[in-house]
């Protein structure tokens, strides 16, 4: 971002997840907040994992949150940088901030820690750390370390005072340091904890704006009393709010999929979950809500976020997917049902199966719908379903198939555009004599095997004249068996 004319300060920022589990939906948003911004600015975007939870992160969750990712459209510029490959620099630092006597080693063992919480509680206290080691003489420290005791360092907090800072979203926030007690910053497995690290990685990756989950606002004054202890400026903070499932309480998996890889599996666009990310928490001054990715790049700002929290409605995600099969290019759409069709058992000739699309996007809602809908295309045996039986018992309806092959035979061999079939479909319903819906609806049956699915001349286009007289001639012969 350009700043008057001679200060040229390029935006910087990174989506830094810990790899413990899948990308969810807040997670995700996250990561496109920093991307547009970064996008939008010019900047660049960082990915960072963070991986000093050792025992809870695994290399398969770095992996499925950067495949999606990437299939979100949300490529970054720099990185994956691993912060357990970065702690030598970590440990450095710490060791600086115990010399220059703003932190210290403790020597509390995690079951001593417990023991003094509980104390804390049962006198009604807010728990924080007691400063029990925080003067600890040499002789002292020597003693401890004899018992085999391995020393954390520790952040001593200033006694007195407070620390405020401005958030993007939030305004104005202040913190007593009376409130937090001194903190961890290397645990004794010489690893550093989240608060330590996030500020020594964005001040030597040179973030200038931080985007996260407002679950991390309480560990901003944490983070600030780094940044003023190695004398470095912080970076800009825009906390956004959290995501909640219709009924106001926290997004779980009640209020359907929290993991993008779910979405993808259940057949929704990248491109449409990217716009319904983006509403969540974000809103555009004329209040539209359809963008192309380079619309929302173009029109996104940090100060349209939203300090309320956003209302995750899968049926609205749902709406926008079904809007997004329609809209999109047919070979996009294309392109992302291939899975799909493969999955399925279906021929892969691509001019076919465009076609295929361009039919049945009309009516579903997602890609996986959308192919499990177009099953009767390759898929006919009988008998059908006692339920769809049920519809075939009428007289008409071997009078109805036997109209169908006479006016359709004669084509056999040709191809027959939706138009033309549409014409000789309605011969068939001139020749039986009785309304459109009686002939037209047993016919359905028999050539699909279904009771809803698109136009009946669609379906007859898609898969040919010869293979729907073989198909209606199979349940007359079936039907006269019986
Ligand atoms: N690893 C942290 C998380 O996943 C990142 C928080 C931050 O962006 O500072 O919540």
């Amino acid at each position: 971002m350009v700043v008057g004319d001679d200060i040229a300060l390029s935006v910087r920022v990174r989506f830094a997840p810990s790899p413990t589990g899948y990308l969810h939906v807040g997670g995700a948003r996250t990561a496109l907040f920093n991307y547009l911004f970064a996008k939008k600015t010019k900047g660049a975007f960082i990915l960072r994992i963070e991986d000093t939870d050792r025992e809870r992160s695994t290399v398969e969750a770095e992996k499925a949150i950067m495949e999606d990712l990437r299939w979100l459209g949300l490529h970054w510029d720099e990185g994956p940088y691993r912060q357990t490959e970065r702690v030598d620099l970590y440990r450095k630092h710490a060791e600086e901030l115990v010399q220059r006597g703003l932190a210290y080693p403790c020597y509390c063992t995690e079951a001593e820690i417990e023991e003094m919480r509980e104390e804390m509680l049962s006198l009604g206290i807010a728990p924080k750390y007691s400063g029990r080691c925080r003067n600890l003489s040499e002789s002292d420290r020597k003693k401890l370390e004899s018992e085999g005791r391995v020393a954390a360092i520790r952040f001593k907090v200033p006694e007195g005072g407070e620390i405020s800072f401005k958030d993007i979203v939030r305004g104005e926030l202040k913190f007593r340091f009376s409130d937090i007690g001194d903190f961890v910053i290397m645990r004794s497995d010489g690893l550093p904890t989240y608060n330590f690290a996030v500020v020594i990685d964005d001040h030597h990756m040179n973030i200038t704006h931080v985007i996260r989950a407002d679950e991390h606002i309480a560990n901003t004054p944490k983070q600030l009393l780094i940044y003023q202890a190695f004398g470095w400026d912080p970076p800009q903070f825009a906390h956004v709010s959290m995501i909640l499932g219709p009924d106001r309480s926290k997004l779980s998996k009640r209020h359907g999929a929290v993991a993008i890889s779910q979405y993808r599996k259940d057949g929704y666009l990248p491109s449409a979950m990217d716009n319904y990310l983006l509403l969540l928490g974000w809103s555009s001054p004329d209040d539209r809500e359809i963008f192309s990715m380079d619309e929302m790049i173009e029109l996104f700002s940090l100060d349209r976020l939203s300090r309320n929290p956003a209302i995750f409605d899968i049926n609205k995600l749902r709406w926008m997917n079904g809007y997004y099969m329609r809209k999109l290019p047919l070979d996009e759409v294309y392109e992302q049902a291939i899975p799909f069709f493969l999955e399925k058992g279906f021929p892969m000739n691509a001019d076919w199966l465009k076609k295929v699309v361009a039919v049945y996007r009309e009516h579903t809602s997602t890609l996986r719908e959308m192919v499990e809908e177009a099953l009767p295309l390759i898929s006919f045996s009988l008998p059908f379903d006692s339920s769809i039986e049920e519809e075939l018992k009428f007289d008409h309806v071997t009078q109805v198939l036997k109209a169908f092959l006479e006016v359709f035979t004669p084509y056999k061999y040709k191809e027959v555009s939706a138009s033309l079939a549409w014409e000789l479909l309605k011969g068939v319903v001139d020749r039986v004599g009785l309304k459109r819906g009686k002939v037209l609806f047993p016919l359905r049956i028999a050539l699909t095997g279904r009771k809803t699915g698109p136009e009946l001349y669609h379906f007859i286009e898609l898969i040919g004249v010869k293979e729907a007289l073989e198909r209606a001639q199979r349940v007359l012969d079936y039907l006269e068996r019986r």
